[in-house]
């Protein structure tokens, strides 16, 4: 007996009996207050589904017991009546969040077996109570697992039982109340747990999610007639397609089945079905299942069990799905008048759709990573690996798919990187040139892989394990999470079906801001038209001067000593370009294409090392002195920041003429068979007023020369790219001589932070992972800095010229989070990597819906 004083503390540390909630359809459950899947079972029993009785515990009781404040659990033993023997579930407020395992069979003990051994054979009762203790001994005494894991047989149970009490000095407890009692602490203890708090955490839980616990009668599933388990489901969980799928297992219990006596759920040339075995349990199952889809408004697996023919529905959760399967699953409910179209957009997460537009490495496949850098372009591919942009092209020529491998790219790689399938760089962040370039053309990418180094003279690769890999091995990059692995991994198709082409025509119909696609050649622009961007946001003219044809053209232009002597290598790129712009607009119909004038240092496009010099004096008939002498006069301690953008515009003024003809030209040419184009032209790297008056000037002067010698007219758009700090704070008056801004986010972040965007990748990692910055800045736009140039930028522009047309066409247009940013600032559209659109268009729906604008949009 204990003193009064202590009596008193126990009765204090029992929890409110009111905490026990028995569902029915009326009784007061939350998914707040008990969970989801007390919530879904409550639904399930209002739909009249044969539901056993099943008791809530909330999640306060459920903290209280993790605290050590004990429910009376005879009195919930005395609710489930006199054969006490039930199932113990997890209930959390989200499904995602996870949660201890479930715990199967509370209430066996030594009498309860002979009272079942008498009704279903002794054999099956002895298989009950043994999983109960093999579950009880893990994961509620904490026992080695390893000694109870014994498979049921004759002497199992003794065993299990036997071992139990040596590890313990008890025997195993036979009072349904205390086993039931040690389950719920136990199961509210592990969801406090360090690992089950980080685990959830990771998948977006907030610190003070809570538990909840749902306790259930058993339904055995295992006993005469036909008695088994199994799940049902009514659409394909990779596809999203409409088909019964699922298993039933005769004899079993729960998720572990025995392999004996499996059924096809439906008719099947295969075997034998459930839906032979009994035709009115599969029909009553398949109208659960409809039923659940109308009324829970989801595809859901339902989990039943058969005891002698009777069916009981014991759990129901959301089906697991592809990324595919998300989509098609929204729409078709969306289209069967299940949920409402707004709904099926905000079920499918935008990052998820760039899964679907490349292949992917097979989720279940096995992997043999050779180590990891910067996913920076999704997809994967596999090919042989090449070290030189020359290799890729021979490799293409052969019909070999490729991986070029590189320290980092540069423009002359640009070739290489067509030929490829794929590209790997040992250096580079997430804005490098390998990177940019990969992801306008939809190749897998990874930049920045320390992990891996690379020996060019040798021509090896050395894993981050030690392995050493040679020119010609195949590997398989995966793009999407970063890796690079080991010969050919099995591969995903992409799925650009009419599931994802409906969405993002939903997405459209709500979305508040405009996406273009970043887009210099015509196969980018094709691909932009595929993805149904609103037009080119951004063509980076540069990126045209890379064939080989054109190249030496371009070097004659750079070394040629006179004025005269480049007007004559200008006058044969024009007609080059004026081809170039042609096809865009073709291709874009009438769809605003932004073509940005030349924008990268001269020496980008001068070979740089001795035997390309040579090459070069060979090609241009110069000596080879005079072409090194030019090369080295020609190149910068600090490129990105010295000769290049529109400082190149004013002093050698040629380039952007010679452009601006091209583009008039073509204008006019393209509107001539097809839509009207009125072409917009942006000036780069602009850092004060003058330069975009003096740049205007000469433009607005080949545009009237142009209409005057083909006797056309047009008209044309001129803006400015907002692309360092002081462009941005003068906003004002450079708005005064231009129709759009456009902010670079990507120089713009560079020269923010006073930060190398291809050097960064080395110590980013670093960064993050000691939180200095919480995200990469060039992946996602520092609001707090970057950012607040972006609206200063905005509003002075605006002020000065009401109407001026704003966006972003760094790569951070392509970013949700980012789009969100420029969407809340008014921003007319962002502009992103074609491949990178279809992310975009439903990302900015979801900004839409969850935060819709006073008044709306006018597109
Ligand atoms: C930018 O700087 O954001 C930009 C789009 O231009 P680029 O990446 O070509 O420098
Ligand atoms: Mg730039």
């Amino acid at each position: 007996m204990l003193p009064a004083k202590r009596e008193n503390a126990a009765v204090q540390k029992q929890a409110d009996f009111a905490e026990f909630v028995e569902l029915t359809p009326t009784a007061p459950i939350t998914t707040a207050r008990h969970g989801w899947r007390a919530k879904c079972l409550q639904r399930l029993i209002r739909l009249d589904l044969p539901v056993p009785r099943t008791v809530a515990l909330s999640c306060e009781g459920v903290r209280a017991i993790a605290a050590g404040q004990l429910p009376d659990t005879a009195k919930l033993v005395a609710m489930f009546g006199g054969d006490f023997l039930v199932s113990v579930r997890g209930s959390p407020e989200n499904p995602e969040w996870g949660g201890p395992g479930t715990v199967l069979n509370v209430g066996m003990n030594d009498a309860r077996r002979d009272i079942l051994a008498a009704r279903l054979g002794r054999e099956a009762a002895e298989a009950l109570y043994l999983r109960f203790v093999q579950a009880f001994a893990t994961h509620v005494a904490r026992l080695d697992p390893d000694m109870f894991s014994a498979a049921a047989s004759p002497t199992a149970l003794a065993a299990a039982l036997a071992a139990y009490e040596a590890e313990t000095d008890e025997p195993f407890p036979q009072d349904p109340a205390r086993q039931l009692a040690d389950v719920l602490r136990s199961m509210a203890r592990a969801w406090e747990g360090t690992t089950a708090r980080l685990l959830r955490q990771a998948k977006g839980a907030p610190a003070e999610a809570a538990l909840g616990l749902v306790v259930q009668e058993m339904a055995l599933g295992i006993g005469p007639g036909l008695s088994g388990s199994g799940t049902i489901q009514s659409v394909d969980s990779i596809t999203g397609g409409a088909q019964i799928t699922g298993r039933f297992r005769g004899q079993s219990q729960g998720r572990r089945a025995s392999p004996e006596e499996t059924l096809y759920l439906t008719r099947d040339p295969r075997g034998a079905s459930l839906e032979e075995a009994s035709p009115e349990l599969f029909a009553q199952l398949f109208s659960h299942a409809q039923a659940c889809r109308a009324r829970l408004r989801e595809e859901m697996q339902i989990e039943f069990t058969v005891e002698n023919g009777r069916l009981a529905v014991i759990d129901a959760v959301r089906v697991a799905r592809s990324s595919r399967a998300a989509v098609k699953i929204a729409v078709t409910l969306a289209q069967d008048g299940v949920i409402s179209r707004e709904e099926a957009l905000l079920r499918v997460e935008p990052r998820a759709l760039s899964e679907l537009l490349h292949y992917q490495v097979d989720p279940l496949s096995p992997r043999d990573g050779l180590g990891r850098g910067i996913a920076a372009s999704p997809g994967a591919a596999t090919g042989r690996i090449v070290f030189t942009a020359a290799a890729a092209q021979a490799s293409a020529a052969r019909d070999e798919p490729c991986v070029l491998v590189r320290r980092e790219t540069a423009p002359e790689d640009i070739r290489g990187m067509h030929a490829a399938v794929a590209v790997l760089t040992e250096r580079g962040g997430i804005t490098s040139h390998a990177a940019v370039i990969a992801r306008g053309l939809g190749l897998p990418c990874i930049v920045g892989a320390s992990e891996i180094s690379l020996n060019p003279k040798e021509r090896t690769l050395r894993g981050a394990d030690g392995r050493i890999l040679r020119e010609g091995d195949t590997i398989t990059i995966d793009g999407t999470n970063g890796e690079v692995l080991v010969g050919a991994a099995a591969m995903l198709e992409p799925a650009l079906d009419d599931g994802f082409r409906t969405l993002l025509h939903w997405a459209d119909n709500v979305r508040d801001i405009g996406i273009r696609a970043n887009a210099d050649t015509p196969d980018d622009a094709r691909t932009a038209r595929m993805f149904e961007a609103e037009g080119i946001g951004l063509c980076r003219t540069e990126h045209m001067f890379f064939d080989e044809d054109r190249l030496t053209v371009m070097r004659e232009m750079i070394f040629a000593d006179t004025a005269y002597d480049r007007r004559i290598a200008l006058e044969r790129l024009l007609p080059m370009q004026r081809a170039d712009f042609t096809a865009l607009f073709d291709i874009m119909a009438g769809l605003p294409v932004c073509i940005r004038l030349f924008d990268p240092p001269l020496h980008e496009f001068l070979p740089q090392d001795r035997e390309g010099i040579r090459e070069l004096a060979e090609a241009l008939d110069k000596p080879l002195s005079d072409v090194t002498r030019r090369v080295e006069a020609l190149s910068e301690f600090n490129p990105m920041l010295g000769m290049r953008g529109v400082r190149l515009g004013i002093t050698v003024p040629e380039i952007y003429d010679m452009q601006a003809r091209a583009i008039f030209e073509a204008t006019i040419e393209a509107s001539r068979r097809g839509a009207q184009v009125v072409p917009e032209i942006m000036i780069p790297l602009v850092s004060a007023a003058r330069e975009v008056e003096i740049v205007k000037t000469r433009i607005d002067a080949v545009a009237a020369a142009v209409k005057n010698e083909l006797k056309a007219e047009f008209t044309y758009r001129l803006g400015v790219m907002v692309e360092t700090p002081r462009a941005a704070l003068r906003a004002g008056e450079i708005a005064e001589h231009a129709a759009f801004l456009s902010f670079g986010t990507n120089d713009l972040t560079q020269m923010t932070y006073g930060l190398s965007r291809d050097d960064a990748g080395r110590f980013m990692g670093v960064y993050v992972s000691q939180r200095v910055y919480a995200e990469d800045p060039f992946h996602v736009l520092d609001v707090e800095g970057v950012g607040e140039l972006l609206l200063i930028g905005a509003q002075r522009g605006r002020e000065r010229r009401p109407g001026i047309t704003i966006s972003v066409c760094g790569e951070h247009g392509g970013n949700p989070e980012s789009i969100a940013f420029c969407r809340a600032a008014g921003f007319d559209y962002v502009s992103c990597s074609p491949f990178r659109v279809p992310v975009a268009r439903l990302a900015a729906a979801h900004f839409a819906l969850l935060a819709p604008r006073e008044g709306g949009w006018v597109k």
